[in-house]
């Protein structure tokens, strides 16, 4: 399990919660995947196409001996499972499994690119990202975590849905 990774987690359809503890069981089943830590649950407004429910966001650590794009397979073909359908661009989806950073790697290949183009501008990424770690810098930049989510927008947008480490467990996620 010698890498370390970063991945988000979105749900608007459906069972919202159950959604996310299904997707985070088919992690917990992989034996190539260790879930290190997991951050609160986020509800936050949608962005870009902003006609549809509100998202749940987590974000998660991962130790694992897939490669990123393995690890992408892996990411898709568990949205798969959970009935995720492709339509409207940035739309409702049952689970959205996004690789947001891999080691410190830094991939362009037609399938993937990480760090996750859009997670800079995210603050339902970033916010849950920041509570599992505020000292993450990103590749190729000395930039942390906290720096960039100073200046980001539309974090009004985003409120502590569920606490998970902390106090606030009316209904913890099982495991
Ligand atoms: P978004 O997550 O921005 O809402 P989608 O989930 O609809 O968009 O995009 C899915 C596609 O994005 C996947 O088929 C995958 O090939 C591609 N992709 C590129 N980089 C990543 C990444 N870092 N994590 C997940 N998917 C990625
Ligand atoms: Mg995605």
């Amino acid at each position: 399990m010698e890498n370390k990774a970063y991945l988000s987690l979105g749900t608007n359809l459906g069972d919202r919660i159950e959604n996310l503890q299904a997707a985070l069981t088919s992690l917990r089943n992989e034996e190539h995947i260790t879930i290190e830590r997991l951050s609160s649950i986020y509800e936050t407004d949608p962005v870009g196409y902003t006609e549809q429910a509100s998202f749940l966001n987590m974000a998660i650590k991962i130790r694992t001996s897939l490669s990123a794009e393995e690890l992408l397979e892996k990411c898709l073909s568990i949205e798969s499972q959970l009935g995720r359908i492709r339509e409207i661009k940035w739309g409702p989806r049952t689970i959205d499994l996004d690789i947001l950073l891999y080691n410190q790697d830094n991939i362009e290949s037609e399938k993937l690119i990480v760090p996750h183009p859009r997670m800079h501008e995210r603050a339902f990424v970033l916010i849950p990202l920041l509570e599992i770690d505020s000292t993450i810098c990103f590749p190729g930049t000395r930039m942390t975590l906290e720096e960039l989510s100073d200046s980001i927008q539309g974090k009004e947008g985003v409120q502590l849905w569920r606490q998970i480490n902390g106090v606030d467990v009316s209904e913890p996620l099982g495991n």
